[in-house]
Order: C-alpha cells, then structure tokens, then sequence
C-alpha cells in the first residue's frame, strides 16, 4: 500500500480546518475536500481534492463559469495557470467587454455583466448608452480597469464558494466511474483532482485536446496582438491601450507562446527606440485571437451567426459583427439591422463527449462566426451557461446534456441572465 493510500500517513481535513494550519505545513483555501499527503513518495501528489466541478482556465468565460457552478450549489475548483483572473480581459490588457447590447437593448446580462457593472461603478466610470444604437459597434464596450476588475473576481469567487488555485494546470485526465481524475502540475505543487464535471475555458480547449477529443485549427489563424503605451501614462478604463498585431502568434503550448511574446517584445522595444518615447505600460503577455476550437454536437456557421438563427438549446445570445483580422488589419462586417445570434447548449459540448463543456472563445464554431462569438460578453454567457449546466449534471448524476434545458434556463435566470425564447422549452 502506497503512503497515499494509507488514512494514517495522511491528514484529511476541510478548508476552515487547514487554513494557517502550521502543523499541516499548507495555507490553501478550499471547500473541496483535501487530502495533503504526508508522503514523500515523489510519484504521488502532494494534494488530493474531490470536488462536484473542476473549471480550467479562470479567464473572461472561466471565472463566470466558476461563479455560476459555485452559487449553483456545486463545490468548485478553478485551475489558472497565470496569477490572476480574467485572462486576456486581464492579463492580455482587452478591458474593453462587449457587446452586451444589440439594437438599442441589452442581450447580455447575468453573472458577467454584475462583475462589470460593479468594476465600473467602483472605479467611477462611465457606461455606455444601451438604448441608443451606436454608429460604430465600439462605441458601446464598456471600458473596465483591468486590475480592479481581477480583483472583484476574485472576491466573486470567494463568496460563491468557488477555491481557487494559481499557477498549475492539467497534466493528464482520465475518466473513472464518477467523472474525472485530473493530474495537475504547478510550481511545488503536485495535485490530483477527482471531479464529477470538467468546464473547459482555457480558450484553446486544451483539456479537451488532452482528453484526446477533436478539436479543430486553422493553418493561418489570426495574429494576436501585444498591449501597451508609450509616452503617456494608461489610465486603467480611460485610456486605449495601443496595440502591435503578433502575426503567427500561436497559444499551443509554453514554447510558443514563449515565442510569441518574445516576438511582440522585441517589436515593442523596436518601436520605443524609434519614436524616442518612454514606455508607459507594458501588459504580461500576448492576447491570442484565434486558436483550438472544439468539434461540438452542434457547428454555429457564419449563416447561423448572420441569420440571427434561433437554436431550440439556446443558452445566450451574442452580438458583434463578423471581425476577422488578417495580415491587412480587419474589416468588421456589422450585423443586419435586428439581427441577434444565439448560442446553443450543444455548441459548448465536445462531441460524444459525457461529463465535460467548454465556454469561450473555443465554442464550436466555423471560422467566421467564431470571429464575433469569441468577445467578451459572448463568452461571459457561455461561462454562466457552462457553470449552470455542469453544476445541475453534477448535483444529478446525469450530463450536460441531459440536464432538462428548463432547469438550465431556471438557474440563469435567479442569476440574472437574459436567455433567447425558445420552442423547446
Ligand atoms: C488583442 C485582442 C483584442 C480583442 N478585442 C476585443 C474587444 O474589443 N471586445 C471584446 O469583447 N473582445 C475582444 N477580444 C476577444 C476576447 O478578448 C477573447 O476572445 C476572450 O476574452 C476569450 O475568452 P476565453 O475565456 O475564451 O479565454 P481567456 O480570457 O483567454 O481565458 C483563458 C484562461 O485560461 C488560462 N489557461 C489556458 N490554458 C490553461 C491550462 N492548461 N491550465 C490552466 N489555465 C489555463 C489562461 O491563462 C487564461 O486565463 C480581443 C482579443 C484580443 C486578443
């Protein structure tokens, strides 16, 4: 019998008990169930959690996600591989959210929107006019200060319940009788998760990927781009961060991005050189546009998106022109007048998949739909989506998918949620 395996080398707690547990030698908070292990057999993990949803990826769709499947009851975890929430909202410097309106009212509310209503309001910002149509589609992002932001997430999460791990990310993942044994890495940490519910919301669909499900990529995808300012000090939420397009910027793996940040850097560097201009703000890493998409039970094409079509499973809606950018910049193509795109549950769900959805920028999508469904407030409903979903298949012992569409529905709306009306239900 391994040390892991033996109750007596091992200290089972819950998460009041161990935080500023010295004896134990952890400070973690947690609502799951731990067991830290005393071993020192280095082929086991240092930690073991059980938890009824495991969220990947704590950015733009990850955190709402989190938060919904928290206050749905379920004991969450979120696994972030960076140090803070809200991902290329925060760490990739995008703190302009939109759109959560659509032809003079608002489409997208729920979880999403409280967090920025809430950061705009503590930062005394201003909202955009929701009723009045906008000559350009900009015009109505909401600008957040991308460190406040972070912070109130965080909080969010605290309240829902929702433990929160920094720096480590999914190694393998295997199903077992209940769900999902995950094997996470970090740095000096080795954690091992058993889980009735994955959401995957690390934007490339990377635990699908691992899960060995199929995941569609372009050849050429669309540059990322590198946030920062030169000679002006940012002000968060006011100022337009400027940004240098990464062609080739490709988010697979550490090595890549490790290129592409390298990249935008020099590029960076180049350019302060040569306007002779100081640099004002620089942001961590670079925002990826385009990558991994997951095969889902269900393809939103680019006619579906521009027809405004009405899915039976609708969770959201989505609204914001088709914006490819390419080497020449981009071209956004604006909606037809009245034209509200839906997002259906079986978009979100890999196909032939039990037991895992993703929502964000993965969502299963054609090219040109994904470049509209890929912002902000989309993928901040298709997170409150996900955690309703993964949190009622947990509380019942069924999928997703075979979680009544009603009692979907019936969660996002005590959550606020603004869903499409639809037949089936
Ligand atoms: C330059 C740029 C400009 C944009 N402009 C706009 C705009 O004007 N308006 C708008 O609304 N949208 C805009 N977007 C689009 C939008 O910001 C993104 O598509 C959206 O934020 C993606 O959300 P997500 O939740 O899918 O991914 P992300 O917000 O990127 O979150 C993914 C998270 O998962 C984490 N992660 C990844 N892999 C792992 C792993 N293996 N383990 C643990 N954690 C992991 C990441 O660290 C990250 O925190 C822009 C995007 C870019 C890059």
């Amino acid at each position: 019998m391994t040390k892991k395996d033996n109750p007596t080398d091992r200290r089972d707690f819950l998460q009041q008990s161990i935080l500023g547990s010295a004896g134990a030698g952890l400070v973690i908070a947690s609502t799951s169930h731990v067991a830290a292990a005393a071993s020192t057999d280095s082929s086991e993990p240092e930690l073991i959690n059980e938890v009824d949803v495991l969220v990947v990826g704590g950015g733009t769709a990850g955190t709402i996600a989190a938060i919904q499947a928290g206050r749905a009851g379920a004991n969450t975890l979120l696994l972030e591989r960076n140090a803070q929430l809200g991902g290329t909202m925060t760490t990739g410097g995008v703190a302009f959210p939109g759109l959560f309106d659509a032809w003079g009212q608002q489409v997208i509310a729920g979880i999403g929107w409280e967090l920025v209503k809430e950061c705009v309001e503590l930062d005394g910002g201003e909202f955009p006019n929701f009723a009045k149509v906008p000559q350009r589609h900009w015009h109505n992002q909401v600008h957040i200060n991308q460190f406040l932001y972070a912070l109130l997430a965080e909080e969010k999460c605290e309240q829902a319940g929702v433990e929160i791990a920094y720096y480590e990310f999914p190694q393998s993942v295997e199903k077992t009788d209940t769900g999902w044994q995950v094997e996470c890495a970090g740095f000096g940490t080795r954690r091992r998760i058993l889980c009735k519910q994955i959401i995957d919301c690390t934007g490339g669909a990377e635990v699908v990927g691992l899960m060995g499900l199929d995941r569609l990529r372009e050849d050429e995808r669309q540059p990322g781009s590198f946030l920062f300012k030169m000679d002006t000090a940012h002000n968060p939420a006011e100022n337009q961060l400027h940004r240098l397009y990464v062609h080739g910027a490709d988010s697979t793996n550490s090595r890549t991005v490790t290129k592409a940040n390298l990249t935008g850097r020099k590029a960076i560097l180049a350019k302060v050189r040569n306007a002779k201009q100081r640099l004002m703000h620089l942001q961590p890493e670079t925002g990826f546009r385009e990558s991994y998409r997951i095969v889902g039970e269900i393809m939103i094409t680019v006619n579906d998106y521009t027809s405004g079509r009405v899915f039976d499973d609708a969770v959201a809606y989505a609204f914001y022109p088709v914006d490819l950018h390419t080497k020449s910049g981009v071209k956004p193509k604006p909606l037809k007048p009245g034209t509200v795109p839906t997002i259906p549950l079986r978009a979100l769900v890999p196909k032939g998949s039990q037991n895992v959805i993703v929502a964000g920028r993965c969502v299963c999508s054609d090219r040109l739909a994904n470049s509209g469904l890929r912002v902000q407030a989309s993928c901040m409903a298709m997170g409150q989506a996900a955690g309703a979903a993964a949190a009622l298949a947990a509380k019942t012992g069924s999928t997703p998918l075979q979680v009544p569409l009603a009692s979907i529905h019936g969660v996002l709306r005590e959550n606020a949620a603004i869903i499409p009306e639809t037949s089936a239900v």
